[in-house]
């Protein structure tokens, strides 16, 4: 098993400490990386996890990319897609879903998709999500194109 990052071979331990923490293969290096990103912008685990399923499907994905105003969870900036993980979403109140599509309404009009993927299709669907998401930012090429 390597690191996803810079394909290190992992020893046992650092295998262990990353699959049990993170859910994914990094080296110790590139763990406290993600970890301090965690810790400093609150990412939800599931956005690493999706981060690395998209990297390694060749989207070209950032991790909580700066758009200016907030952290998005993770961008594919070459077709301008922002992608939010959403815990929780099935208590959301009406003021966060309001502000949400504000949200969503703002980086629209900047050219800007935002799409919001709940935490459990990361944990349950992880496949079936990086297919759907590689047909979108397919789709955002051709579309951006044509403009
Ligand atoms: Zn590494």
């Amino acid at each position: 098993m390597n690191c996803l990052e810079c394909n290190t071979e992992l020893d046992r331990s650092e295998r262990t400490y990353s699959m049990e923490t993170l859910g994914i293969s990094l080296c110790n290096a590139h763990i406290d990386r993600i970890e301090k990103i965690i810790k400093t912008k609150h990412t939800p685990l599931e956005a690493v996890q999706l981060y690395y399923a998209l990297k390694k499907a060749g989207l070209h994905p950032t991790l909580e990319w700066w758009d200016g105003r907030r952290s998005i969870d993770i961008a594919i900036s070459r077709v301008k897609l922002n992608i939010e993980i959403e815990s929780n979403y099935e208590t959301i109140s009406h003021e966060q879903a309001i502000k949400d599509l504000e949200e969503a309404m703002l980086s629209f009009k900047n050219g800007f998709t935002t799409i919001r993927i709940p935490d459990v299709l990361v944990k349950y669907h992880l496949k079936d999500t990086v297919k759907n998401l590689t047909g979108i930012v397919e789709g955002l090429k051709i579309n951006l194109k044509a403009i």
